[in-house]
């Protein structure tokens, strides 16, 4: 297998650490508010990942974690006036949904910031005691200038870095580039600590858990590509500065989703949440638009381009159900696969996931299926298709048909061949409802 690792900017062959399991830690979402469209990419796209371990028999650990503790959750909940915890568990449980909606399975684990900041307190005296972080003012940083290689993942360096722009300028600090690893704060929710009532920093508190939970370097650390800088560079350069290794092996970057050329954004006012999509459109329909462009590439979202995959995911979806119904009425139970298209469907998702080119395989077998005049062959195609989907997270919910289903559908196929079209639109109408095309 072969994946494009960020931190050494090539496609490599990827082995995993441990024979036949997998470990990944996933950057989860601050919970303040539903996710939008752009959140949920990183969502799918890593169920994918893991749902393919899985499908080449890997055991996968699959931690994505859940900032509940965060400058912008302290801000929205002062403003609705509510506390913290009451704030974050709305979200959290928003995010949950969401996430079943969106036809991924729940990571492995979910841990929660709140649940390890004794261990962040611990992991930051360690970078106090080796030199690596000071206490200054109200505040812990992290020394940036005693990391040999910082900036390696997103390919920056020291110098380049534009103070001001993008790095606050604070005079409390050693060097403009030092982090926050702890901010002493009287406001919001707060925890006691060796230097005054405070709270972590952001990427102090991913590189702790990832530690706590996996206690070694692991396979894969994922998440959106704005996660690179500053968030990955800093997790790293603290799990460096501590453990002598980047976390991880491979580092995976997924592209944005953006409207219109620009980000996602409330100061822009377009953003558009999942919960809502996904009244308008199955999930199905908008994974197969998200799967059906790169990874690392950035989509650029519009209507259009949402209807267009729509309107292919009900073009599967009849494909499949009307082979369903034809093995119904046979009652043909034998399960066959055509094992040269799921290995040409593995080598695509085995060259650097390419789920796109994956999809054409998908395509190539629909067209088989739809021209096969045999039920086996078509059987086998079907069963291929649900295969291939599966790794996919895109399920096709199939209803057991009655005898009185099979008797409309024939009826139905009946007033269409002979040409009675207002009936058979109404049985078909009828069919429909009942889920069975
Ligand atoms: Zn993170």
């Amino acid at each position: 297998m072969k994946i494009f690792n960020t931190l050494t900017g090539k496609k490599e062959d990827f082995e995993t650490i441990k024979e036949k399991e997998l470990s990944m830690y996933v950057c989860g979402p601050t919970v303040y508010n539903y996710i939008h469209i752009g959140n949920a990419r990183p969502v799918v796209f890593f169920d994918v990942v893991r749902r393919y371990f899985e499908y080449i028999g890997y055991k996968v650990n699959y931690v994505s974690n859940i900032t509940d503790v965060d400058d912008k959750i302290i801000l929205e909940a002062e403003r609705l006036n509510i506390d913290e915890k009451t704030l974050t568990k709305v979200f959290i449980d928003a995010y949950i949904k969401d996430t079943g909606n969106l036809g991924s399975l729940l990571p492995t684990k979910m841990p929660k910031a709140t649940d390890y900041v004794p261990h962040m307190i611990k992991y930051i005296e360690n970078l106090i005691e080796t030199g690596y972080a000071y206490h200054s003012g109200d505040a812990v940083y992290f020394r940036v200038n005693k990391v040999d290689d910082y900036g390696k993942l997103s390919n920056q360096v020291l110098e380049d870095l534009n103070v001001g722009a993008r790095i606050e300028e604070n005079y409390q600090k050693e060097s403009p580039f030092d982090f926050v690893v702890w901010k002493s704060t009287e406001l919001g929710m707060r925890f006691d600590s060796p230097w005054g009532e405070g709270r972590p920093g952001w990427h102090t508190e991913c590189v702790t858990m990832n530690q706590e939970i996996f206690k070694e370097e692991i396979d894969i650390h994922g998440g959106g590509s704005d996660l690179k800088f500053p968030h990955h560079e800093n997790e790293i350069a603290q799990s460096e500065a501590l453990h002598h290794h980047p976390i991880a092996k491979t580092w995976m970057h997924v592209g944005r989703l953006g409207m219109d050329n620009v980000d996602m954004s409330k100061s822009l006012g377009n953003i558009i949440w999942v919960k809502d999509l996904l009244q308008e459109y199955e999930y199905q329909a908008f994974r197969l638009m998200l799967l059906s462009h790169h990874y690392r590439q950035p989509i650029n979202y519009s209507t259009d381009l949402m209807n267009q995959f729509n309107h292919e995911w009900q073009r599967i979806k009849r494909a499949l159900k009307g082979v369903f119904v034809d093995m119904s009425i046979e009652h043909y139970d034998t399960v066959e696969y055509n094992n040269e298209t799921l290995d040409r469907f593995k080598e695509q998702m085995e060259d650097d996931f390419n789920i796109a080119n994956a999809l054409t395989i998908v395509y190539e077998e629909i067209k088989m299926m739809n021209r096969a005049t045999e039920l086996s062959a078509k059987a086998r195609s079907y069963y291929t298709i649900i295969q291939m989907l599966s790794v996919l997270g895109i399920s096709v919910e199939q209803k057991m048909l009655t005898e009185e289903d099979i008797r409309n559908y024939q009826d139905w196929q009946i007033a269409r061949s002979e040409k009675r079209f207002n009936d058979a639109d109404q049985i078909r109408i009828r069919l429909v409802e009942a889920g069975i095309l």
